[in-house]
């Protein structure tokens, strides 16, 4: 597995056939593993991603802490068969300018609670699409919002190239893999459990009850790409965590 640090180092070690990207901020985790298996199962070539963008993040996030082990995830990667991961340092020109807005979708659920997120999520996206030039890109459903805006952003602007979604992982208890989860404290991890129990609900007002004791962002059905989701964001003490349920459409 190569580790390559800039677009230029990416060209030149990128061997020929069909490419799948799977991109990450990292501390890979089971979720992490289902898409690296697919980019294998389906492409000649897996390459990941590994960038912490700071476009994604607001103001007063957790960019700062947000959990980073590279050496630990470039072991995870390549007994996972990926053949380059690319982990720029840095992946904006100082005087950087372009911004992708992906319109309406990126203003419901998360975008009301995180203004500018999808905006830097798309650009980053659009950035790597146009460095590594994939046949094929790999999302969780675990962010449905954002699989959602990145294939409006693939078919508005014309881009050649599938996006891929696929199931959220969940750990034993039905807490869905999330980096994030590494913040919380026993005890927290305890009561976000009615998080995944809430949802498994598949109902909304039922829903909102379990969720009554934890700090609620949203919990709210939505038509995403032509799924109709109930989707939460809740806070448990400094962590916020979101999980969804596909109630119509693909993988209901
Ligand atoms: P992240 O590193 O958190 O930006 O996630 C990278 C990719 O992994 C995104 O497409 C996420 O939706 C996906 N992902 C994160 N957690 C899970 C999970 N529990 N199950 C499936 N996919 C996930």
């Amino acid at each position: 597995m190569k580790v390559v640090r800039t677009s230029a180092e990416l060209r030149d070690a990128l061997p020929a056939g069909s490419i799948g990207l799977v991109p990450t901020m990292g501390a890979f985790h089971a979720g992490h593993l289902s898409l690296f298996g697919a980019a294998r199962e389906e492409n000649d070539v897996v390459v990941v991603s590994l960038y912490v963008n700071p476009a994604q993040f607001g103001a007063r996030e957790d960019l700062d802490r947000y959990p980073r082990d590279e050496a630990r995830d470039l072991e995870l990667a390549a007994e996972a068969g990926v053949d380059v991961v690319f982990a720029p340092d840095r992946l904006y020109a100082p005087e950087h300018s372009t911004w992708v807005e992906v319109e309406r979708l990126s203003d419901i659920l998360e975008g009301e609670f995180r203004p500018r997120h999808f905006r830097g999520v798309a650009t980053v996206c659009l950035k790597l699409f146009n460095i590594v030039r994939p046949q094929r890109a790999y999302f969780g459903q675990k962010d449905a919002q954002q699989a959602a805006v990145i294939k409006r952003m693939v078919a508005d602007l014309d881009l050649d190239l599938e996006i891929r979604v696929l199931p959220i992982v969940r750990d034993a208890d039905g807490l869905a893999l999330s980096s994030r989860n590494a913040y919380l404290s026993p005890e927290e991890r305890e009561r976000a459990l009615a998080l995944p129990r809430a949802l498994a609900t598949k109902d909304e007002a039922r829903a909102r009850e379990l969720l009554s004791d934890l700090d609620v962002d949203y919990v709210e059905v939505a038509e995403l790409d032509g799924q109709r989701v109930l989707a939460a964001a809740v806070r448990v003490g400094e962590t916020r965590l979101i999980d969804n349920v596909v109630l119509e459409g693909e993988n209901a």
